[in-house]
């Protein structure tokens, strides 16, 4: 296992083709000293020591594995779920961004700066600026800050500035570019927080390796619970944290089978979805080679999806390694079957999940009903507050 994770990525941040830091030269150096300060800072002492006391005291890690008996006796198999909607502020996204502001402080920034979408990563990081008392921006596109209200009024409970990108479409990218202008402004002070495990090096490897905790402590609480591991393991798939963080423990168990699940949205014609390891193809975006969506002229296409935090026309350079060694099986789950699944989780468990990670329940049903005698762990990414309202206006209450 180890030796896994010594080879990917390599010195340049590369797994195998993908990945790499295609960036201007300026933001290059300031990539060069975060890579260094993390290969000292993170094998430290003093700051394991810090992030194991975070992830126990704070965080309420390790966060349980659950077996869902009704779900299992309606379905098939035996599903467990991974209980990150039970991380602190409700998914899994606060474990890297806990580790990025821990490294923010041992490198003496003072401030935090970060794009969001949905509000899910700038709510996160603004938690994570609270605790450590750094100063947080979050820029969001003008549209994303109207449609995404609540998650600007946590920002702004928590003492974050939120900046918003009024260019171009006013969105995502809008936002990117908008937060990196901010970041090169001053990067003696402040340090930019990706918000999955995408990016130029060395944020996929950092992101990973701040997941890890996932499927470290799901590893041996599955064996605790079952004497075995399980059959298969599934996550949902937008930039990949959550999905790396849980199969990381996993790749090198040639019975337990990965699955990572993208979103097919409202259909598989370009600008319904968002399954990127599925339709796209290897190209350079945002700073790194991996598989991308695109469209006829080469830039990256119009994506969708119920989950806000799963559309992304790319995805982690790792997962588009994995996909080509076979290592993963990347799956599609439309927009139909992830609201049945939100609603069944619901009923027969008391839980509401993200709409994100209602991807991998419904993934883990289907696998369910065609293996009975099998047992699933399924990453439950985050709880589904955020999208009750969503959820009950578009598609009404079942029977
Ligand atoms: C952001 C988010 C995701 C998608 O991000 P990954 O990096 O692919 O894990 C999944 N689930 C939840 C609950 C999220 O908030």
């Amino acid at each position: 296992m180890s030796s896994y994770f010594k080879k990917y990525p390599n010195d340049q941040g590369f797994f195998e083709d993908y990945g790499g830091a295609f960036i201007p030269p300026a933001l290059e150096v300031e990539m060069k000293k975060i890579t260094d300060a993390y290969q000292t800072i993170s094998k430290s002492h003093n700051f394991i020591e810090e992030l194991r006391s975070i992830r126990k005291h704070y965080q309420g890690r390790p966060t349980p594995v659950y077996y869902c008996s009704r779900l299992s006796k309606k379905y098939g198999g035996r599903i467990y779920l991974k209980r990150e909607d039970l991380n602190h502020s409700g998914a899994h996204k606060l474990n890297h961004c806990m580790g990025e502001a821990l490294l923010a402080k041992h490198l003496g920034k003072k401030k935090l700066i970060a794009e969001t979408g949905a509000g899910q990563h700038g709510v996160a990081l603004a938690t994570a600026a609270a605790y450590f008392g750094l100063e947080c921006e979050i820029h969001m596109g003008e549209v994303d800050i109207k449609k995404q209200h609540p998650n600007v009024v946590r920002m702004k409970i928590l003492g974050a500035e939120v900046v918003p990108a009024t260019h171009g479409l006013k969105t995502l990218k809008e936002a990117v570019d908008s937060a990196f202008e901010a970041y090169l402004k001053d990067p003696e002070n402040t340090i930019y927080c990706i918000g999955s495990v995408v990016g130029p090096h060395p944020f996929p490897m950092m992101v990973r390796d701040f997941q890890r905790v996932v499927g470290i402590e799901a590893r041996e609480q599955f064996m605790d619970m079952t004497g075995e591991l399980p059959d298969h393991v599934v996550a949902c798939v937008g930039g990949g944290s959550n999905a790396i963080g849980i199969f990381s423990a996993f790749l090198e168990d040639d019975d337990c089978k990965l699955h990572g699940v993208e979103p097919g949205g409202r259909s598989l014609e370009m600008g319904e979805h968002a399954a990127t390891m599925t339709f796209g193809t290897p190209n350079i975006i945002h700073g790194f080679k991996c598989y991308t969506l695109q469209d006829e002229n080469g830039d990256p296409a119009p994506v969708y999806s119920v989950a806000s935090g799963l559309d992304y026309p790319g995805v982690g350079p790792e997962h588009s390694m994995l996909k080509d060694m076979g290592a993963v099986n990347y799956d599609i789950i439309n927009d139909k079957e992830t609201i049945d699944a939100f609603y069944e989780l619901s009923r027969l468990e008391g839980i509401i999940p993200a709409l994100e990670s209602s991807h991998a329940v419904a993934y883990g049903i289907k696998l369910a009903q065609e293996h009975p005698q099998k047992s699933i762990l399924i990453n439950l990414s985050g709880r589904g507050d955020k999208d009750i309202d969503y959820v009950v206006d578009t598609y009404g209450l079942p029977e």
